[in-house]
């Protein structure tokens, strides 16, 4: 029998923003453990809401009611050489995808730059890495089954209901319950990876020729500098031996130790944000790496935080960080972590951030116990002016009728949820109350 923690369950998410307990924590062993999971919640007219690795911001994964972890319904399901497809399991968790699929010969196409999360998780929030050829995880998944609210499994892909496997993409557990998950795979593959500083004059001036060259690139901005780090990948070279021991060393000293250190100073003493920003401006790592692909995307991240993210057009990249520098030097706010850039390539997902149009993702992050609202809501009032549109997992305050003009499909998504779960049973009251929905 699968095991229920009924009592004094307690769920916090990474960054311990969110916070509920719910009635019932389920961790089904199988597929029919979920279904009948499903189908008595339907009975009881209980709500269901699955978490992946909580690494969320956003309340997406909160209930009272009933919590499913799919975490031992994780691994590879089997593998298509002739096509280089690999069905995993829902719960798989982004690490353990790594070095399964490179005892298989295989790697993901790209990575965001944590791989804590699952792969439903990820992939039902629109998480996305770097680099303006590829787009976000949503898109490396060319085949998805749900479980649906009638305790039904649905098989869909770009050939076999394709509405639905377009909506499903970056569904935020709405739909149903993702049970696996068809990747599109590469050969297993290194990268080489490069960091070093521009201004950021010099910055936008290569943004075009640094995103044509570089298989992946991004770019840190400090406020109150005009220093950039910017980091690279790119294919290594063959047989170039593995070279990490100087780079892991500064990321986790310098990024992550030293910076915890000046972090705290920060929250202690809230004017020191700025020569602090500055210090690490200062004090950015410089250097290369070379190491197995599924290795190299993912940074230690031992600072918590809160963060905001929005999707802009790219070309209006410059502009937009033009006016926050004004903005934070006008208002002074205490703000010492850098503006993270990335680049993804335009998609055909209904409610992501870069439907129909080539990204830039702008994060924006706060160190965990400082005052991060107001810094927040000014500079989400400039993305929004530049038809931004916000990451799932990350703080917004957008409401319905904003999320209206930013996702042109969203009254699709809407309509399709509601055929395929009329009661709601996968609803909760955030997305309830974030898409206007009676429960
Ligand atoms: C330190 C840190 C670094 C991050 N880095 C990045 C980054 O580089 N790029 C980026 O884009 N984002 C990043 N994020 C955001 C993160 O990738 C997303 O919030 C992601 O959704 C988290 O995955 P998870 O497995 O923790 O999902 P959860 O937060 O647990 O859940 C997210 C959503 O997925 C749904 N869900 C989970 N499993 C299933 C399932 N099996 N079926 C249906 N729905 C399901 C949940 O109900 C919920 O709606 C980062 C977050 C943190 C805390």
């Amino acid at each position: 029998m699968f095991s229920i923690k009924e009592t004094n369950y307690v769920f916090k998410n990474w960054s311990e923003s969110v916070r509920c307990e719910p009635e019932q924590y389920v961790e089904p062993n199988n597929l029919s453990e979920l279904q009948a999971i499903v189908r008595q919640a339907f009975v009881d007219r209980k709500t269901i809401r699955v978490v992946g690795a909580g690494h969320s911001f956003t309340p997406l994964v909160a209930t009272s009611d009933i919590m499913v972890s799919l975490k031992h319904l994780a691994g590879i399901d089997h593998i298509d050489r002739e096509n280089n497809l690999v069905t995993v399991w829902g719960g798989s968790l982004l690490k353990d995808l790594g070095t399964q699929l490179w005892e298989h010969g295989y790697a993901m196409e790209n990575l965001g730059d944590i791989n804590k999360q699952s792969i439903a998780g990820a992939i039902s929030t629109g998480t996305h890495g770097t680099g303006i050829q590829f787009g976000s995880i949503s898109t490396q998944a060319v085949g998805i089954t749900l479980l649906l609210a009638s305790g039904e499994l649905l098989e869909v892909d770009e050939t076999n209901e394709a509405g639905v496997f377009q909506a499903a993409q970056v569904s935020l557990g709405m739909l149903g319950i993702i049970v696996k998950v068809t990747l599109k795979v590469l050969p297993a593959y290194q990268l080489t990876g490069t960091s070093y500083k521009l201004s950021l004059d010099e910055t936008f001036q290569q943004l075009d020729t640094l995103c044509e060259q570089h298989r992946n690139i991004e770019f840190y901005w400090f406020p109150y500098t005009d220093t950039v780090q910017v980091k690279t990948f790119d294919l290594a070279a063959p047989n170039k031996e593995k070279d990490q021991k100087q780079m892991k060393f500064k990321k986790v000293v310098v990024e992550n130790g030293l910076f915890w250190l000046m972090s705290e100073v920060s929250r202690l003493v809230p004017q020191s944000a700025k020569p602090i920003s500055t210090l690490s401006a200062i004090g950015v790592p410089v250097g290369t790496e070379t190491n197995d692909s599924y290795e190299i995307y993912a940074t230690p991240r031992l600072v918590k935080f809160q963060e905001m993210e929005y999707s802009v057009p790219k070309k209006y990249l410059p502009t937009i960080l033009r006016t926050i520098d004004e903005v934070v030097r006008e208002k002074k706010y205490a703000v010492h972590f850098p503006l993270e850039c990335r680049f993804v390539k335009a998609d055909n997902i209904w409610l992501s951030p870069s439907y129909e149009r080539e990204s830039a993702y702008i994060a924006v992050h706060m160190y965990k116990g400082m005052e991060f609202s107001s810094y927040f809501q000014a500079l989400e009032e400039i993305f929004q002016a530049y038809d931004g549109r916000p990451h799932w997992g990350k703080m917004h305050t957008m409401t319905k009728a904003d999320l209206q003009t930013a996702y042109p499909k969203m009254e699709d998504f809407i309509s399709l949820r509601k055929r395929l779960d009329e009661r709601g049973i996968f609803l909760n009251e955030y997305v309830c109350e974030l898409f206007q929905l009676k429960n």
